[in-house]
């Protein structure tokens, strides 16, 4: 069976021999230098700068949204949500939470905000929205807000699309281990660059403690110069495996994943119109395709590909659901040609479409 949903996605061998073995005990040599080379690493993959600090917490990609609205904003403060879709809705949601003013920007499905000038002390966007398939321009968030602090959800674009932390102004980004950096769920991860480390040190209402960048900082900082240290115990298997997933992302380069990402999804959206699918999304992402159902088809699609051996989405949105579908496409898989051209006759065979053969053609290699 191939896991194709956007996220958890499907782990390499090396991936899946880390997580697999013993755990290690959170002060053993070993396991501080694959955590400090996780952390060296993370910041040459969200491209931060050196003085930014990157967190590894354990979490879902939902805490390290938390991480962002607890460390960033006092109450009262005003924040702009751009709204795609779910995760930014749920983003909201935890700013209001934190006592903030928010106001939310939305779009119809499938579509992208409009920007217009925002004055605001924090805005919110998600890169690619994991429900719609759609990615946001950053670097027109950040010509449209020239001050703010700039919060990037790129839960499902970090290690899969162009995201440049440093050279667009990118004050804090986030992301989860089972999205396009291909490890098991279970971490939360976060580069906080100097403007962020700067906000959170004037927050009048302190964080939550087992949140807090005051604690987990200096902890972040100890691993990475290979010395033992302890707030609260670290998923050692899976800050391994996290290890493990980013050295094997840097063997060829986080620009060439980061191509391969975009070639595959160009494959697979010729794979897609020659099968009669079309995208829900107005400027779909490279890491997942979320695409509705044709005329006469509906959920029971899904079922249809699950027996061909290929697990796919369903909708998200609360507005479309029940009419689209989803294909995540991240990771270690997109090395494998043979299971994506599998994933293209699976759903184009469940659909019982002549031009199978031809769509799974358009994948190369
Ligand atoms: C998956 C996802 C989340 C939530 O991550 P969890 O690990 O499920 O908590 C948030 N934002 C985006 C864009 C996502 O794709």
């Amino acid at each position: 069976m191939h896991l194709m949903i956007p996220g958890p996605v499907p782990c390499s061998p090396r991936v899946i021999a880390a997580a697999a073995a013993p755990p290690p005990g959170h002060l053993e040599p070993r396991f501080l230098s694959d955590f400090g080379s996780a952390l060296a690493s993370m910041r040459r993959v969200f491209r931060a700068s050196a003085a930014s600090q990157p967190f590894v917490i354990a979490g879902s990609g939902t805490l390290a949204m938390e991480l962002a609205v607890q460390n960033l904003i006092d109450p009262g403060d005003r924040a702009v949500v751009l709204s795609t879709g779910v995760f930014s809705e749920r983003m909201a949601e935890m700013a209001r939470r934190r006592g903030a003013r928010v106001d939310v920007r939305g779009a119809p499905v499938g579509a992208v905000p409009t920007l217009d000038p925002i004055d605001a002390d924090i805005v919110f966007v998600t890169h690619v929205d994991t429900s719609t398939g759609v990615r946001m321009d950053l670097q027109a968030v950040r010509a449209a807000a020239p001050e703010a602090l700039l919060v990037v959800d790129g839960v499902c674009s970090v290690a899969g699309e162009v995201l440049e932390m440093e050279a667009w102004g990118i004050d804090f980004a986030l992301t989860a281990s089972q999205k396009a950096i291909g490890a098991p769920p279970g971490l939360a991860l976060a580069v906080a660059g100097p403007r962020a480390l700067a906000r959170h040190g004037l927050l009048h209402v302190p964080p939550p403690l087992s949140l807090d960048f005051g604690a987990w900082a200096p902890i972040m900082r100890a691993y990475e110069a290979g010395s033992p240290s302890y707030f609260a115990t670290p998923a050692t298997s899976l800050v391994r495996a996290l290890h493990h997933a980013l050295d094997e992302i840097e063997q060829d380069g986080i620009d060439a994943r980061i191509a391969l990402h975009t070639s595959r999804a160009a494959e697979l959206r010729a794979a897609w119109a020659t099968l009669g699918l079309t995208p829900v999304a107005t400027v779909p992402a490279n890491t997942l395709s979320a695409l509705w159902f044709p005329d006469g088809v509906g959920p029971e699609l899904i079922a249809a590909i699950r027996e061909r051996g290929v697990t796919v989405a369903g909708g998200l949105h609360p507005d479309a659901k029940a009419r689209y579908f989803r294909v995540g496409h991240m990771g270690w898989v997109l090395t494998q040609p043979d299971i994506l051209r599998d994933v293209v006759r699976a759903i184009g065979g469940a659909l019982g479409h002549p031009g199978t053969e031809a769509a799974a053609g358009c994948i190369s290699g």
